[in-house]
């Protein structure tokens, strides 16, 4: 029998329309190894609701993968060590892997390959998280866009992304299975938070394939004139499962594409996916988008000096603001908050509170399922004013006009912060319009000092 290949999986968790493993598959049998890596340099590590949805995620995997005969590795470390290690373990002569755009990763990802080439092992890295590789979409100067009508329009230009591969036929071959799932710990002990989180989401490639389906079977139809409707929510939340790989997005865009769902529907979600697509091309140019102001500009922002207890009222959902209540309470029981309500409850933490975007970017990277390394801190940037293409700086969300104008009815609120609807709630934490006129003044004052 040949040699087996190692397929090192990291944001790909999936069997079907994987490259790194169709090309091991074809070769002849596959060993797959996932590596909890908390020990590379500048490696963000998981937050909360990101290990609990891991956790699934493999164990989902590692069924799927047995049912093939294919061993499903667990290992934790620095991956410059263990990959190697597993590589000689197993006796491979190629370790293939999907390639990852941060730029941790791909430090981590550069000192693997080269050590791996030096002990004389085949290594191949493909294209498989992103539609359009960061490197193939540039300005005619040569430069990253900036901004995102002109980005998708470059990317538009392009061939069309590539059609999904199917799933391949597989053969296992011997290995040690490594770490049990279990003592990694990933979902939480005690206090368990995580009920609202399984009732919610099923991790794994058929849960992903399921939420797929039941996108395009329930709500594409509805999708362009509904998608920032609050109550009664028709988007595809594919977001974690794209996050970790679980549905590529090349299936979801031809799937979405030959749907023969309504038009402009159809092409609302594809220019979504162009929104993930340009966070992390921002990313790839700009490997310290969670930590620095993409316009250094910003650098010189006056954020008020960090007020704990205003903080803490945002982050449970107590700021006495209605729509910002049920937002950050839906974010803390289902690990998901609804696309309009993150730009609202986002807007509210930096420009009402003047709360530095990167503590709530942290709050969201903890608590959020989909917390992504490109698309959180680019859409945090974004409403904070700091970052690409984002909207005007006096454009400061007004949430009780946003809640009036997108849950009419108040079912969204009612779901979650009911007692708003009897008069009930907090008082809130802060004037909508002394504060609106504050940052506006932290704006000017941004503008008169900063370079
Ligand atoms: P749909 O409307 O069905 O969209 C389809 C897919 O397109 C999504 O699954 C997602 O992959 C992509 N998408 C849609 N909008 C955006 C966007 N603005 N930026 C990037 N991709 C987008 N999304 C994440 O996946 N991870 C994050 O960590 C994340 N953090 C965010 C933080 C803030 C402050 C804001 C304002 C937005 C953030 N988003 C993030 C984007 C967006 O809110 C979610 O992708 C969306 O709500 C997920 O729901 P859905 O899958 O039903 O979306």
């Amino acid at each position: 029998m040949s040699a087996p290949s190692l397929v090192w999986l990291r944001d790909d968790l999936r069997i079907a329309d994987n490259p790194a493993l169709t090309t091991a598959a074809e070769r002849g049998p596959v060993v797959v190894l996932y590596v909890l890596d908390e020990a590379s340099p500048g490696i963000r590590p998981l937050g909360g609701a990101s290990r609990w949805w891991l956790h699934g995620s493999l164990e989902a995997l590692g069924r799927d993968l047995a049912e093939h005969g294919v061993p499903l590795v667990l290992r934790r470390g620095a991956a410059a060590a263990v990959v190697p290690e597993v590589a000689a373990a197993v006796g491979a002569e190629a370790v293939f892997w999907n390639r990852r755009y941060g730029g941790a990763e791909r430090d981590v990802d550069t000192t693997v390959k080269a050590g791996l080439r030096d002990s004389g092992l085949e290594v191949a890295s493909f294209a498989a998280s992103l539609l359009f590789e960061p490197w193939t979409v540039q300005t005619g100067a040569g430069t990253p866009f900036s901004v995102f009508t002109p980005f998708w329009n470059a990317c538009r230009a392009l061939p069309e992304p590539r059609h999904p591969l199917p799933a391949p036929e597989l053969a296992g071959a011997d290995a040690d299975a490594g770490d049990a799932l279990d003592a990694w710990n990933l979902r939480p002990a005690t206090p368990d938070w995580a009920g609202g989180l399984r009732e919610l989401w099923t991790p794994g490639e058929r849960g992903g394939r399921e939420q797929l389906e039941a996108f395009l079977r329930d709500d594409i139809d509805d999708y362009a004139g509904g998608r920032n409707t609050l109550g009664d929510r028709v988007t595809s939340r594919l977001s974690p499962h794209l996050r970790w790989g679980e549905v590529s997005p090349y299936q979801a865009w031809h799937a979405v594409s030959a749907s023969g769902a309504d038009g402009e529907s159809v092409a609302r979600f594809l220019t979504e996916l162009g929104w993930r697509e340009f966070a992390a091309h921002v990313l790839y140019h700009f490997p310290d988008l969670a930590t620095r102001n993409w316009r250094s500009q910003f650098d010189a922002f006056p954020w008020r000096p960090l007020d704990e207890a205003k903080l803490r009222a945002w982050q449970r959902g107590r700021t006495g603001i209605a729509v910002v209540d049920a937002g950050m309470r839906e974010l803390w029981v289902t690990g998901t908050m609804h696309n309009r309500v993150r730009m609202i409850t986002a807007s509210f933490l930096t420009k009402n509170l003047l709360i530095d975007w990167r503590l709530g970017e942290q709050w969201f990277w903890d608590t959020l399922v989909d917390a992504d390394g490109a698309s959180n801190p680019f859409n945090w940037q974004w409403v904070a004013g700091s970052g690409a293409d984002a909207a005007p700086y006096f454009r400061v969300f007004n949430p009780e006009l946003q809640a009036k104008k997108f849950d009419p009815d108040g079912a969204y609120v009612g779901r979650w912060a009911p007692e708003h609807l009897t008069g009930d709630g907090p008082e809130p934490i802060v004037d909508l319009g002394e504060s609106r006129k504050a940052a506006l003044g932290a704006y000017e004052e941004m503008k008169r000092t900063g370079a």
